[in-house]
């Protein structure tokens, strides 16, 4: 049995990714930042330990308790991510700092942690879910956005180095989706934004973890290296 780590995996993109994965047969590790998020997590049949990304203290801890479990992990899905929008001349360096710890470094914090493992088990597949706001940016968003480029060009220099040893490294950026994150929009209009997509609404997680599993999948082996779009024709 393949085992699959998720990050944020209580709600939204990673709590479908998690459930679509356990449905397939992975032993499902999900990551939550409380212990009811944790209870949740174990309620639904999934594995859950806790995890602030934005704390090195946080991170050593979670990262002990998955050795001792003593797993070989060969799915990873960088899932967690936070907004802290503001527009540049007003935001603070810790709403810069907060973005990068959650969303970019984790990516290679984490990655290098399970590399080792798919290294040995000459088999491997790590998803980072970026955004279409790497390619097009986004008013308030300066730090999201680099973020989440970050990720996709850490994605493609990845793939680069690991390819020759039978590990994939892909991400998928959605659009608007319909999560928490996206009614935290405050003032946004949310008729206004439906009118930009072509599909004409925002799209469900289960329709990201879709392809997230098609991406964990064998019939996957020869895609690497990718950024998937999934956004209803948002950005094209
Ligand atoms: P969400 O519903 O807000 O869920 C966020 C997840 O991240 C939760 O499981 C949360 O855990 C976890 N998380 C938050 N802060 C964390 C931290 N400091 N350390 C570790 N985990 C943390 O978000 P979502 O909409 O599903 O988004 C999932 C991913 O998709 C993110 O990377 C996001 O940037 C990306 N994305 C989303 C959209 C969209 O429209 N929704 C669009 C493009 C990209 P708790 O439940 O414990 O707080």
């Amino acid at each position: 049995m393949k085992t699959a780590l998720i990050t944020g995996a209580t709600r939204g993109i990673g709590n479908a990714i998690a459930l679509h994965l356990k449905n397939e047969g992975f032993r499902v590790l999900g990551t939550a930042t409380s212990s009811a998020g944790v209870s949740k997590l174990e309620e639904e049949g999934i594995e859950g330990l806790a995890l602030d990304l934005n704390s090195a203290e946080s991170k050593e801890k979670f990262w002990e308790q998955v050795e001792k479990k003593e797993v070989q992990i060969s799915v990873l899905v960088n899932n967690a991510g936070i907004t802290r929008d503001n527009i540049v001349l007003r935001m603070s360096e810790d709403e810069w700092l907060d973005i990068m710890n959650v969303n970019l470094n984790s990516a290679f914090y984490l990655s290098k942690k399970v590399l080792k493992m798919m290294l040995k088990l000459k088999w491997g597949r790590i998803i980072n879910i970026t955004s279409t706001s790497a390619s097009i940016g986004n008013k308030g968003q300066s730090n999201y956005s680099a973020a989440k480029a970050g990720v996709e060009a850490f994605t493609k220099s990845l793939a680069r180095e690991v390819g020759s040893r039978n590990i994939t490294i892909n991400s998928i950026a959605p659009g608007f989706i319909d999560t928490d994150m996206t009614q935290q929009n405050d003032g946004v209009n949310t008729d206004e934004l439906i009118k930009e997509i072509p599909l004409g609404r925002f799209g469900k997680p289960d329709e990201v973890a879709h392809l997230a599993s098609f991406l964990c999948s064998e019939e996957a082996s020869y895609i690497t290296g990718q950024i998937i779009h999934i956004n209803g024709g948002l950005y094209m």
